[in-house]
């Protein structure tokens, strides 16, 4: 190959103490072998970003990267959350692709050979997509694949079984700087930007070490960012239940009318309280729906806070 790439592997990693010493050795060894392969250039680099982990990681990065110049970091002034641990990584690397990876070998390394060669085809984002959940509980699968269910009925473009294990080329990461949003959710923004595009399958394999760093909190936070980040349909929704109330009161008061009229034996001021409040109901809920969806658009807007700080690096 004629023009070789320079290759920044991204890995966050937050208390990861007990697999570091397990992966750091095998992500060197990858990015040698690509290295002998002819595959990228000498100068390519592993960039740990340390989201601001309570235990030894940061220690451990920087005694890597005593004996291995290869192994880079970045630490980060606290706990951002994997998606803004990824992207200060992603934003701050000076090569021409990079490739984001889970600390955990959980993402299979041996693919990254194959997301290079489809770089060198023409593609500028190469997608890692797992065709193989039988490592995930029970619990994360399902909750998985119905959430790409209700993310594509919300109308969200997403690659199913893809999380964050890709490839990026210079070009794609530049066209992500411009996206501001602080609600950070990838895997829904990276299909947005376009370019051509790859997949490239693999099976999901289990933790080899620690415990996973997602709990239940995180990942529902990062579920309903998913939603609320691309999605205002749960707003619309409002909306419908707003005109749904409505309709019904109008039967209401109708119903109202012809009791006081018609049958009678209603006490007095029944009809003057009950119709109003149904009616009243149901418009509170329509017009906050409105008022929701335009607050949503300004509120995505004016969220500019930093998505992430660095407080340490080491090239
Ligand atoms: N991670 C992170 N910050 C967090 C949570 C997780 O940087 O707040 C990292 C973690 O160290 C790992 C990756 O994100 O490298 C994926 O996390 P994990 O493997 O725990 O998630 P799971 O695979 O269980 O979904
Ligand atoms: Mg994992």
């Amino acid at each position: 190959m004629c023009n070789l790439v320079a290759l920044t592997m991204v890995v966050p990693c937050f208390n990861e103490e007990d697999m570091l010493p397990i992966s750091i050795p095998k992500f060197i060894g990858i990015l040698q072998e690509l290295i002998d392969n002819q595959l990228i250039t000498k100068d390519s680099k592993i960039l740990f970003v340390d989201d601001g982990s309570k235990d030894k990681t940061w220690n451990i990065i920087q005694q890597f990267h005593q004996t291995h110049k290869h192994v880079t970091g970045l630490k980060l002034s606290k706990n951002f959350g994997h998606q803004n641990a990824l992207l200060a990584g992603l934003m701050s690397i000076d090569t021409d692709i990079s490739i984001s990876i889970d600390a955990d070998l959980q993402d299979d390394p041996s693919v990254i050979k194959k997301m290079i060669e489809a770089y060198y085809g023409g593609a500028e984002v190469v997608f890692g997509v797992r065709d193989d959940r039988s490592s995930d509980s029970f619990a994360k699968r399902f909750f998985a694949q119905n959430y790409y269910k209700v993310m594509s009925r919300l109308g969200v473009d997403l690659i199913e079984d893809h999380a964050d294990f890709r490839l990026m080329s210079k070009k794609a990461l530049n066209v992500l700087r411009d996206f501001k949003e602080v609600n950070l959710f990838l895997r829904g923004l990276i299909p947005i930007i376009g370019f051509k595009t790859q997949k490239i399958y693999y099976a999901r394999l289990a933790r080899e070490a620690g415990e996973t760093k997602y709990n239940i909190k995180k990942m529902l936070e990062l579920a309903m960012n998913g939603i609320t980040s691309f999605s205002v349909l749960p707003l619309i929704f409002i909306i419908w239940i707003g005109i749904f109330i409505s309709i019904l009161s109008g039967v209401m008061g109708i119903w109202a009318l012809v009791v006081k009229f018609f049958i009678g034996g209603t006490v007095e001021g029944w009809t003057s309280i009950v119709v109003p409040m149904y009616f009243l109901g149901g418009v509170q809920l329509f017009t906050l729906g409105i008022i929701g969806i335009y607050i949503s658009k300004v509120y995505l807007e004016v969220k500019a806070r930093p998505r992430y700080i660095i407080e340490d690096e080491i090239k």
